[in-house]
Parts: structure tokens; sequence; C-alpha cells
């Protein structure tokens, strides 16, 4: 088949239209013949030699693909050749003691699309039956190559970790960006009231039309209500003391979030030799 493999590390150019080998197709596989392709962060990561991961060159990257049943294994029965379809961009065995207590995103044997195996940026790819995910036949290939890292990522964030519930206020900082986009629209269809952050005015006016019900728009006034670098210790006004009240002198004090958090590590660590394991933490949504 041909794909845009890369046969040494390095920049854009480095990717090269060239013939590489069919993939092999097991009883349980389907052939996946690619209409459209996402490019992740962790593509560019990969292909300049700085992600946490050996490859074994010529590559073919490309965790995000929607196409067509080309063919299948002997052993596949849930769809035909034709048929749209994607794939979970990463996927467990279903078999280890971690699938079995029900954190597959903590599978030891977890393989992700363009990193343990190659990818959407060649014409056909091998996906387990299980990984198959049937689209309808009028979707938009672009938009879900395109998009489903991000939403998959705020879906969960939503729905399984924070688990928002309608009637809920959720803050999305930093909320042009794709993950942030994504959590404005997903935190909206389950009912939330949805404040966002945006740095400039158009990328404001974006995250509004996409459903915020507020926008705070970042300054560089804004600084002094940031990280908690922001804080001092300086002198402030006494606490004033009525009749009926009694001065605490603090010995020790919380910080209470008023509600959960959810962080989201959207990007593989930086390259170190230290770090260059096949850890898969850094790429978990917590
Ligand atoms: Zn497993």
């Amino acid at each position: 088949m041909k794909a845009a493999a890369f046969f040494e590390y390095g920049p854009a150019d480095v990717l090269r239209y060239a013939d590489v080998a069919d993939p092999v197709v097991g009883p349980h596989d389907v052939l996946v013949r690619v209409k459209a392709c996402g490019v992740n962060h962790s593509d560019l990561d990969s292909r300049a030699n700085t992600s946490r991961w050996d490859f074994r060159l010529p590559w073919v990257l490309g965790a995000e693909f929607v196409g067509t049943v080309d063919a299948m294994g002997s052993a596949v029965e849930s769809v035909q050749p034709g048929n749209l379809v994607t794939a979970l961009l990463q996927y467990s065995c279903g078999r280890c003691a971690r699938c079995e207590s029900w954190r597959p995103d903590l599978c030891l044997h977890l393989k992700i699309f363009g990193t343990d195996c190659w990818g959407g940026y060649g014409e056909l790819v091998s996906v387990p039956e299980r990984a198959v995910i049937r689209l309808r036949p009028g979707d938009d290939p672009l938009a879900i190559a395109g998009g489903q890292c991000i939403v998959s990522t705020a879906w969960h964030m939503v729905n399984r970790l924070a688990l928002v519930r309608p009637g809920d206020l959720v803050l999305v900082p930093s909320a042009s960006g794709g993950v942030g986009s994504a959590l404005v629209q997903c935190a909206k269809l389950v009912g939330a009231t949805v404040v966002a952050t945006a740095g400039s005015k158009p990328k404001a006016e974006r995250v509004k039309s996409l459903g915020a019900d507020e926008v705070v728009l970042r300054s560089a006034d804004d600084l002094e209500y940031g990280p908690p670098h922001v804080l001092r210790y300086a002198d402030v006004a006494d606490p004033v003391v009525g009749p009926h009240d009694v001065l605490v002198r603090v010995k020790a004090c919380g910080v209470n979030t008023s509600g959960r958090t959810c962080p989201c590590c959207a990007r593989m660590a930086p390259w170190s030799p230290a770090a260059r394991t096949p850890t898969r933490s850094s790429v978990s949504t917590w």
C-alpha cells in the first residue's frame, strides 16, 4: 500500500509518500481503507524523535482515522465491506487484571494506533473487530477524524471523571483549545451552565458560539487573579471584631476548591532519557 511514512526522524519533510507493506489481517481483524486521518501532536513528537517511544522505521503514524471496511477476517461478524467506520484510537487487551477490574485505561497491554502499530497515515489499517466503531453512512469523515481524540477526552472528563449533572456550574479555562472547546459543548449537552475563559476577543467569540453561557476574557489586568504564585505574604488590614465576634489566631488552613477539578494532560511529557519508558500515565486523563 501507499503511506505517508517516515524513514528517518526529523521535521515534516521527512515524511515520504511511499510503498510500504500491506497490513496483516488476522481472523478477528477488519481491514479499513482510510478516507481521513487526524494529526495529533503526539504524531509530531514521534516523527521528531522527541516522544517516549522508539520506532522501528519506516513507521506509519495516525491514531485518529475514518474509513470504509475493505475486507475482514473469517471470524468477523459485526461489519460488512463498505461500512463507514472509525476505531478506538487506543484499545486495551480486555484480559489482564486491570482490564478485569474495569480499568482498561490502565491496561498493561494498551495499544495506540500510530504508536504501537501502524495507523491512518496509510491507505489501509488493520483494526481488531472489538476496536471498530460503526458510523452512519452520512457522517463526515473529516470532522470525526479531526475531533476524535479531543472529543472523546472531553466526553470522558464530563461524564466519567467530573460526573457533571444538569444544573452544575462548570468552569472551562482556556476554552478555545481543542479539548477546551469540546468540553464546552459536552458540558452543555449534559445540561450544565458553562463559564469559560479565553485569551483574546476572537477566541472568546468563538467559545461563545460553541454554547458557553459566560466567557471571561483574560488580559494582563487579570494577573492578580491567577495561579497560586500570585499569592503574596503581605500586610493587609486587621479584621474588625464586633462585640459578638471572636478573633481567631489561625494555626492551619485548608484550601477549598469548592467543587470537582478535572485536569487534563493533553500532551505527552517531553523526552528525556529517564522518561523514555513505555509508561502511559502521562497520556491518561485525570
Ligand atoms: Zn488489559
